[in-house]
């Protein structure tokens, strides 16, 4: 089945939904969503967007900007930090214009609170400037743009599988989707498309990161030839549920909770003295494994799994009740505890990539370092790399990503598609995609692909985790290239067309192996530590070599390397202290 628009959007999350909403003003626009709309994880967004409002204290957005630039660890492009910041205040008066329900102060005005890295006149101490409604920004945000888009007339696509891309030389023609109630293959073409499937946490053991978020929008950009930007600089936040990963978010320390270790210490105090708890999750995160590896976690026992605690308890409950009510929930369901009376159990958790399909500020796709373009293709939020987070993202920096960048392209796909003709898709375009297919259904014997994806997750989370090293990171290598030759003879269980989830879990572990690969050798290539890259052999930044973004090209089995320039146009790279 051959469908025809002017934009192809696929995701729904934040970033799509923005850029659907631009585009669809000016053009026939779909968008194709693997989950239904509202379910993308955008949804699970807990803690805030920021922007510098100063509703409630000074704020500047060029302060904004530099912390951006000082919490990626100088590896973020500057001017694009900046204009993120710039946009930002307009980006959440818009969102509070289309509805979305923010948290308010006694006179009236968004209210904001403090988040990590966010301060005040570059770095002197904590600013409020995260703006939220309660612990479900996210949430809030999706289901705005959503009517919004509804209202539009935007064409939904719900419970469709995008599995390639095609292009037509350096023009972007369409994707080929399987609609998942029928099996079905639809071919759809269009002038343009933008790829907006989020983040890939799923090749993590423990990560926050829903079932959904596989990377497939990084990995069929790969198989196409299209570079994948910073790969080896992956999150760990701070505060996941210990043990199940699940997201404790920093808004918990933002209103005051605090980190403890089994001597009841504030132990942050010692590695950041000016932000303490509200310090940059790289630092965090290292923090808790350090003191847990010197016998301070609350066993005791200097094993991984140890854990700290967070406490919350002096926030009383009138306050977790009224500004962190799924927290407080999630505490109870997960843990049977009550946060106003008991510390929770934390451990840092697979949480966010910072590394992705290469843009520029327009969401344009650029494949080098000399900017070429695929034209046509754009990519937003967490599968791109613009790149605004560097080697470590501050937290609300990424809902204000969607928003800003999700606009800013939706728009230049508006304008680009008035100036192109109609391409067509040529009708063998789904070969690939149907003989991906094939392979994975129509073999008589072969393995069962969930050994593979629990042997894919737990290698990255023990060997490309918080603390790297060259022994680890080889092992990594080899396995995940061990993996990728067993994925090769994996079929499904289930036959059958409708709603064929083995299938689907089938494809999205090859998509998770494709960026494991890349992740583990653009690690284990870059010999320096930075943001959340941490390495036990090079400990040390070194700007010398290594003030540049990585290019990963996946061809076939192999992943070659090459480099882009950091725009380090403004702010002269420094130590970072806090
Ligand atoms: C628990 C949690 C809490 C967070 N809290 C915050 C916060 O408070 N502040 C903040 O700034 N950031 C936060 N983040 C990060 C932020 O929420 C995400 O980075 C962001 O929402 C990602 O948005 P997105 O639009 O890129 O993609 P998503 O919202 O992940 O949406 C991806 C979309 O792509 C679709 N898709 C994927 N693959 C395919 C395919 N093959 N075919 C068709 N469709 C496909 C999915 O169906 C989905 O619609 C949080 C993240 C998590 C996990």
């Amino acid at each position: 089945m051959k469908h025809t628009f002017d934009a192809i959007i696929v995701g729904s999350g934040g970033s799509g939904l923005y850029a659907a909403l631009e585009v669809s003003a000016r053009a026939k626009t779909a968008v194709l969503s693997k989950v239904y709309p509202v379910r993308s994880h955008t949804g699970a967004a807990q803690g805030g967007i920021s922007a510098a409002l100063g509703n409630v204290e000074e704020d500047d957005p060029r302060w904004h900007a530099f912390d951006t630039v000082k919490g990626g660890d100088y590896l973020v492009d500057q001017q694009a930090a900046l204009l993120m910041a710039d946009e930002a205040v307009q980006a959440v008066y818009d969102l509070e214009n289309r509805g979305l329900p923010f948290n308010r102060t006694s006179d009236g005005r968004i209210d904001q609170r403090r988040f990590g890295g966010h301060t005040r006149n570059f770095g002197e101490a904590p600013v409020r400037r995260a703006c939220y409604a309660a612990d479900r920004t996210g949430h809030m945000i999706l289901q705005t743009l959503y009517q919004q888009c509804i209202k539009n007339g935007v064409h939904f696509y719900d419970e469709y599988q995008v599995l390639d891309l095609v292009l037509k030389g350096n023009r972007c023609a369409g994707v080929v989707a399987l609609q998942l109630s029928t099996g079905d293959i639809h071919l759809l073409e269009s002038k343009s498309v933008l790829f907006a499937t989020g983040g890939f946490g799923r090749m993590f053991k423990i990560t926050s990161n829903a079932y959904a978020n596989t990377g497939d929008g990084p990995a069929i950009c790969a198989r196409r030839g299209i570079p994948l930007q910073d790969m080896e600089f992956f999150q760990f936040h701070p505060t996941g549920i210990k043990g199940l990963g699940i997201l404790i978010s920093e808004a918990v320390r933002g209103e005051g909770g605090v980190l403890k270790n089994n001597r009841n210490e504030r132990f942050m105090a010692r590695f950041a003295p000016t932000l303490l708890d509200l310090a940059p999750r790289d630092m965090v995160s290292r923090a808790i494994l350090t003191e847990i590896r010197a016998g301070a976690g609350i066993r005791g026992d200097r094993k991984i799994d140890d854990y700290v605690h967070l406490d919350a308890t002096h926030l009383g409950r009138e306050t977790l009740q009224s500004k962190l009510p799924d927290i407080t929930d999630f505490c109870k369901t997960y843990l049977g505890i009550d946060p106003a009376e008991n510390p929770i159990p934390v451990l840092p958790t697979a949480h966010y990539g910072m590394g992705g399909i290469p843009t520029d500020t327009h969401g344009r796709v650029v494949v080098d370092n000399k900017g070429t373009l695929i034209h046509g293709l754009y990519a937003v939020g967490e599968c791109a790399c613009v790149s605004v987070h560097g080697a470590n993202r501050l937290g609300t920096n990424s809902l204000l990503d969607l928003v800003v960048f999700g606009r800013r392209a939706g728009r230049h796909m508006a304008e680009y598609v008035a100036g192109e003709e109609a391409e067509t898709i040529p009708d063998d375009a789904a070969d690939f995609a149907r003989e991906q297919i094939a392979r994975l259904t129509e073999k008589k014997e072969g393995l069962h692909g969930g050994h593979i994806m629990d042997d894919m997750r737990t290698t990255m989370m023990e060997n490309i985790g918080i603390y790297r090293n060259a022994t680890d990171m080889t092992r990594a290598v080899k396995e995940m290239t061990e993996l990728r030759e067993k994925y090769q003879m994996v079929r499904t269980q289930d036959r059958g067309r409708s709603f064929n989830t083995d299938l689907l879990e089938l494809i999205e572990l090859g998509n998770l192996l494709d960026l494991s690969l890349i992740t583990a050798v653009s690690a284990l290539n870059r010999q320096e530590s930075r943001g959340a890259h941490s390495r036990e052999d090079y400990p040390d930044r070194d700007d010398s070599i290594w003030l540049k973004h990585t290019l990963a090209y996946l061809d076939m089995n192999e992943v070659r390397l090459a480099y882009k320039d950091v725009d380090t146009s403004i702010w002269t790279p420094k130590p970072r202290q806090y």
